[in-house]
């Protein structure tokens, strides 16, 4: 364990990561090669205990050496994950207004419906709607919306 006393925690969860992360491949990879040209055989990686979280170095599935890895890990936890974070809560906002206004609609829809039918079949996508809605406001844990 000493070899990962370095690493810092998960970027996006705090969790507990694990430097020992490694790809054996049984033939080198289709069109990708490291940055010196050699070819993938094995990648390694950094990854999260808690949630899963791993570096990644485009194709590959990881990094050339383990101390890449570690680096890219470390980076990763340094580097603007507040302004990433902030993005996908306000993306994942957005979404759940979404969901709340197709609610309403098909609520609305199913107060006009012409038949029994239709009406029913309205409440439930507006149900569906609203749930998902909820559910993207609990993930952010924020309550209330439109
Ligand atoms: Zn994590």
């Amino acid at each position: 364990m000493s070899g990962e006393s370095a690493l810092l925690p998960c970027p996006f969860c705090g969790g507990e990561a694990s430097g020992d992360g490694h790809i054996r491949y049984t033939r080198p990879l289709n069109d990708v090669t490291w940055a010196d040209e050699s070819p993938v055989m094995e990648a390694f990686f950094v990854n999260c205990t808690a949630c899963g979280a791993r570096t990644v170095d485009f194709a590959a599935g990881g990094h050339q050496t383990k101390e890449r890895a570690h680096t890219a890990w470390n980076q990763r936890a340094h580097s603007g994950d507040g302004e990433e974070i902030a993005r996908l809560r306000e993306a994942l906002e957005k979404a759940a207004i979404w969901f709340e206004q197709y609610a309403v609609d098909h609520y609305d829809k199913a107060k006009n419906a012409p038949d029994g039918r239709e009406q029913h079949s309205r409440e439930v996508k507006g149900k569906l709607n609203r749930d998902r809605a909820n559910e993207l406001r609990d993930a952010l844990s924020i309550r209330g919306g439109v």
